[in-house]
Order: C-alpha cells, then sequence, then structure tokens
C-alpha cells in the first residue's frame, strides 16, 4: 500500500480527554477518531489492526470447536424479562434501551445468553446433540457510567462472545477448559504479557470464573499474585490466610468509654489515643435491598464490598447517608457502637480479621466518645462471619502463607462457568439417557477484541509512539523512500516495494513527498514492526538501512538482498 494513495493522517495534538497511553497514541497515528464519548471510528489503517486481533481470536475459538453465529443486537425487552436480566442491567444501568415505533422496548444486547440459549432451544432435544459452543464476534453496547481509555471502555465495542451448552458439570469442565486454553493461544499470539486470575462470580452463582489480565500500570482492575505458588485473583475475589491479630494471647480488660472529642475517623482515634489502627474495630453502616448492615473489621483494613455482597446475599450494597447511620444505629458516623446496635432491624455480619478480639477499641455509640477494652465475644451479637475485609500488598497468601503483591491489570477477557441460570430460566432442556428432562449446563466467555488492540498498545510502546507486536501490526514492514522525487530512490523503492509485495509481506510505502524527519517520526509514532529506508547514501553505496522498531537498531543491507534481510528480520520477530 502506498501512503499517497491511502487515506491516513497522523495528528500533533493529544485528545483533550486522553488519559491512556493507547487512546493517545492510537489517535495520534491516525487508527481511531472520536465520534461521541466512547464512540470511535476505526480509520483504514485502525480497522487492520482490529481486524488482525479479531482474526485471531475466531481463528483459535474455530480450532477450539466453536462454531460461529450471529445473534441479534437489537433485542426485545420480554426475552430480558424471562431471565430476569432486564432489571438488573437497568439497574446497573449499562443497558442501553429503546422503543419503537409501536412503543415495544428493546436493548441493544451487552451480551447474548438469552438469544443463544433461545437459538439452542429450539433445536436440541436430546443429550446426543450437546455438547456444542457457539460464539459470535460483533459489536456490543455498554451505556458505561464513564466512557473513557477510547478504545479499552468504550459505550460500542466489538466482542467475542461465546456460549458452551452441555449435559452436566463435567462436560462444562471441558469446555472452559477448551475456551482456556484458546484464550491462551489468542493472548500469546497477541503478544501480549497476561495473567490469568480468580473473579468474582457474582450473585448468579456460577462455580468458576476467571478473567485475563494484561498487565499494565494504566489496568482499571488490581490483580493480587502470589510469586511463590502462584495464586492470582482480582482484588474483589481475592483471599488472604489469617492475618497476625495485634490481641494475640492477651487477656480481656474491662469495657470502659474514653472521650474522643471531635474524632470521628479512624486515623484521628489512632493519633488522639497513639494506638495502631489495627486495635481498631470499624463499624461501617450499609444500605442493602434487604434492609441496614453494620460491617465489622479490623481498623487497619478496607472493605471489599464485592465479597460483603456475596456474603449477604443482597443485590444492592452501599453505605448509608450521614442521617440514615443515626437513624439507623443512634449514634453519627465515626461513632458507632457495635454493643449499642439495635437488636432488630440491623443485621451486623463481621470479618474473620476481628474473629478474637479483645481489648479493642470502637465507637461508644454517641458523638465524642469510643470504647476501650471491648471484646468482641463479650460484648458484641454478630449474627454473620464472613470474610469480606481487602487483600494488601505483604498479606500471607491463601495457598501458601508467602507475601502476596498486588498489581493493575486490563481485563481482556473472561471465561464463566455458568450453570443453569438461564436454561432453567429459558426451558433450555435436553433429554438425558434414561428419557429425563434436564436444563442444559452453560458457560459464558467473552473478550474485548478493541481492548485487546489497545492493551497491546498500552504495554507496547516508547516516548516515540506505539511499538506493535507484529500479529496486531496493521503493516508488518514500512519502507520509506528519502527523497520521492529523485528518479534513483524512486525507482529503488518501487523496486524494492514490488519485491516484497511479491515475496508475500505485508508493505507500507511512504511515498510522500515529504521530510526524511517527518516520515522517520510518523512511522516510529504508528509502529511498523520493521522498517526499511531507501535513499541518500546508504543506497549511493547499494545498500539500503533496515530499521527495527523495538529497539531501532539499523542493519546496512545490500539493496540486491533487501528482501531475504526482511523477511528473516520478519521470521525472528514471529518466532518471539
Ligand atoms: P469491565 O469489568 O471491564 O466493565 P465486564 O466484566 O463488564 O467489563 P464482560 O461482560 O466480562 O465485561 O465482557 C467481556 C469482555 O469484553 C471483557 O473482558 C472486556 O475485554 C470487554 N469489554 C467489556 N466492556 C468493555 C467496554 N466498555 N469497552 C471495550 N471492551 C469491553
Ligand atoms: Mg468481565
Amino acid at each position: 500500500m502506498r501512503w499517497s494513495r491511502y487515506f491516513l493522517q497522523t495528528v500533533r495534538e493529544v485528545p483533550g480527554d486522553a488519559e491512556a497511553i493507547s487512546h493517545v497514541l492510537l489517535s495520534r497515528a491516525g487508527m481511531i477518531r472520536r465520534l461521541a464519548a466512547g464512540i470511535y471510528s476505526l480509520t483504514p489503517l485502525g480497522l487492520r489492526s482490529h481486524r488482525k486481533a479479531e482474526r485471531i481470536v475466531r481463528e483459535e475459538i474455530d480450532r477450539a470447536g466453536g462454531l460461529e453465529v450471529e445473534l441479534p443486537i437489537l433485542q426485545p425487552r420480554e426475552l430480558w424479562e424471562e431471565s430476569g436480566r432486564w432489571s438488573r442491567y437497568a439497574e446497573e444501568q449499562i443497558l442501553f434501551h429503546l422503543k419503537d415505533r409501536k412503543e415495544g422496548e428493546y436493548c441493544l444486547a451487552p451480551t447474548a445468553e438469552e438469544a443463544v440459549t433461545t437459538m439452542v432451544r429450539s433445536g436440541v432435544t436430546s443429550y446426543r446433540q450437546l455438547p456444542v459452543t457457539l460464539y459470535q464476534i460483533r459489536t456490543k453496547f455498554h451505556d458505561e457510567i464513564r466512557p473513557r481509555f477510547g478504545l479499552m471502555r468504550g459505550r460500542e465495542f466489538l466482542m467475542y462472545d461465546g456460549y458452551s451448552f452441555d449435559t452436566d458439570a463435567e462436560g462444562l469442565d471441558r469446555s472452559y477448559k477448551a475456551q482456556d486454553a484458546a484464550y491462551r493461544r489468542i493472548f500469546e499470539r497477541c503478544g501480549l504479557d497476561f495473567t490469568v486470575v480468580q473473579a468474582d462470580s457474582g450473585a448468579i452463582g456460577g462455580s468458576a470464573s476467571e478473567e485475563f489480565m494484561v498487565l499494565a500500570d494504566t489496568g482499571e482492575d488490581a490483580v493480587v499474585r502470589c510469586a511463590a505458588c502462584g495464586y492470582g485473583a482480582n482484588l474483589e475475589k481475592a483471599e488472604t490466610a489469617t492475618r497476625r491479630a495485634p490481641w494475640k494471647d492477651e487477656t480481656e480488660a474491662p469495657l470502659v468509654e474514653v472521650p474522643t472529642p471531635g474524632k470521628g475517623g479512624i486515623d484521628a482515634v489512632v493519633t488522639f489515643l497513639g494506638i495502631t489502627a489495627a486495635r481498631m474495630i470499624k463499624c461501617l453502616v450499609y444500605e442493602s435491598d434487604q434492609g441496614f448492615v453494620v460491617a465489622l473489621l479490623r481498623g487497619d483494613l478496607e472493605v471489599n464490598e464485592v465479597a460483603l455482597k456475596n456474603a449477604l446475599g443482597v443485590e444492592r450494597l452501599a453505605l448509608a447517608s450521614e442521617e440514615n447511620v443515626e437513624s439507623a444505629t443512634g449514634a453519627p458516623v465515626g461513632y458507632v457502637g457495635p454493643h449499642k446496635l439495635p437488636g432488630e432491624g440491623v443485621r451486623i455480619i463481621a470479618d474473620e480479621s476481628i474473629r478474637d478480639a479483645v481489648n479493642a477499641v470502637t465507637g461508644a455509640g454517641r458523638r465524642d466518645w469510643h470504647v476501650a477494652g471491648f471484646v468482641l465475644r463479650r460484648d458484641a451479637n454478630v449474627q454473620d462471619w464472613a470474610v469480606f475485609a481487602q487483600a494488601r500488598a505483604g498479606d500471607p497468601c491463601v495457598r501458601c502463607g508467602k507475601p502476596l503483591a498486588i498489581a493493575r491489570g486490563i481485563e481482556v477477557g473472561h471465561i464463566f462457568k455458568l450453570g443453569t441460570k438461564y436454561s432453567k430460566a429459558l426451558s433450555c432442556g435436553f433429554t438425558d439417557e434414561k428419557g429425563e428432562t434436564r436444563p442444559a449446563v452453560m458457560g459464558t466467555y467473552g473478550i474485548g477484541v478493541g481492548r485487546t488492540m489497545a492493551a497491546a498498545v498500552e504495554q507496547h510502546h516508547d516516548a516515540d509512539g506505539i511499538v506493535w507486536p507484529l500479529a496486531l501490526a496493521p503493516f508488518e514492514i514500512a519502507i520509506v523512500s528519502l527523497n520521492p522525487t529523485e528518479e534513483a530512490t524512486r525507482s529503488a523503492a518501487d523496486a524494492l516495494y514490488e519485491a516484497l509485495g511479491a515475496a508475500g509481506l505485508e508493505v507500507f510505502y511512504d511515498d510522500r513527498d515529504e521530510r526524511p524527519g517527518v516520515k522517520f517520526k510518523d512511522a516510529d509514532l504508528i509502529g511498523f514492526p520493521i522498517r526499511v529506508n531507501v535513499g541518500g547514501r546508504a543506497l549511493k553505496e547499494g545498500n539500503v538501512e533496515v530499521v527495527l522498531r523495538r529497539d531501532k537498531s539499523v542493519r546496512l543491507v545490500p539493496t540486491a538482498g533487501a528482501v531475504e534481510a526482511v523477511r528473516a528480520l520478519r521470521g525472528e520477530l514471529a518466532g518471539k
């Protein structure tokens, strides 16, 4: 492809709303254009990389036995009512919905469990027709609260979504593992450094769920990892072994009130009383769809709200307003006392971190006072115990006890053992060997194609621009003609362009009448893995320069051997 005949404009300005480097670089390289918040157009160059990511996904999922289908993007509300997802998604506010001329309600699908289950329900009757894994790679919609980061969190984006249907849990396990293996090949082929972590499966209660995380400082997710044993989990899901308790081996002291005027927060009390935060018991008041909840945990720890929500089995959970804290507990925020809570109307749940707490400090149940000598077993009436304190770097690993580390990750893919939630709700059953009807056992799988492409940029760039992994580069090789108006340079560059093309290589030929410096800058910004400079002194001496984008190393190669040299270098890159 010749740049002079292509549609491509690089830009100098950084988009005003760009927070992520991939957003900046994909925009500046002229690969994406913003149409509205979270809505992007792909230019011819951008589409090439996007299609490459898509092709890798399709090849590997096909290889794993997936069968491609096309499910409607526009879906009727009734279908979503059948599964119970309409109200839940509407509440989370990520569902785009609209009305047609007859006042019928529809959504633009964020995933397609209902639609695919309906397809399988109308075709499958017997266990002999299972297992089957159906998938599509189609546009999805999320009405994201904060669309940002360019292709990484859009409102309209391309997603691979796959769905497996099995007769039993063992079958599901096989289908799930096949997806897992395909995902590993996909992200390896994309040249990404990724890790697979346990993920929250939410209140739906699937039995396993894992996320594929591309490690990058800009990642929106926190992942907990143990270098010693390989344990990995999304922070939302991460567990830890029991932490050392500050009150270990102490004997119980009596409960005493201590004045703490104007010292509502943990930090203020800790400084004022000269104690450690771990000595305190934090009382957090939440409102849920099942009423008020007081969550108790050690003062130096934070609540993992996903874990708390799961432990309580509630759909909605949010910190209570100041007024509601006072009306529910009788004490203002910062002074709630676990021993002064009303017996009814407030559910008390405690984190394992305070299981044997003695001589702790906590709120007195009235303004400007705390209590010391608090013994949990003696002084509070805890109804439920659970683990909902968030893991911290350095906490002991739940598997091996070694210290955990926390890193940032970009969720590029998700695999999820769903079970029978949708097959039951939508009556997708089959008859087994004994003639009994049973619901299909489902798995659901997703990969963000644009997010994967952007994650590659997050991981592979330098001060000058993108450093595409070979597999996702829009073109693998660029030819830069240093002086297209000079006949000798033009004919040598043209000849090389023809020869590389004839050798089956993918070449982008910068034949514009621009200064070499401008062209080098553009080539570095776009990030072609290999660049060949044609012209100048090198050409006069019968050579061309072959430049590797990754480390900017330059090889001087005789013009006659240029095709072979490029092919060899490309082979080296492909092998890594
Ligand atoms: P997130 O937690 O990042 O909001 P999700 O868990 O809601 O994503 P899933 O339903 O698991 O999303 O979607 C499957 C995959 O689709 C994700 O792993 C991700 O790669 C991609 N994806 C999800 N939301 C977006 C988005 N707004 N823009 C681009 N890709 C997305
Ligand atoms: Mg997910």
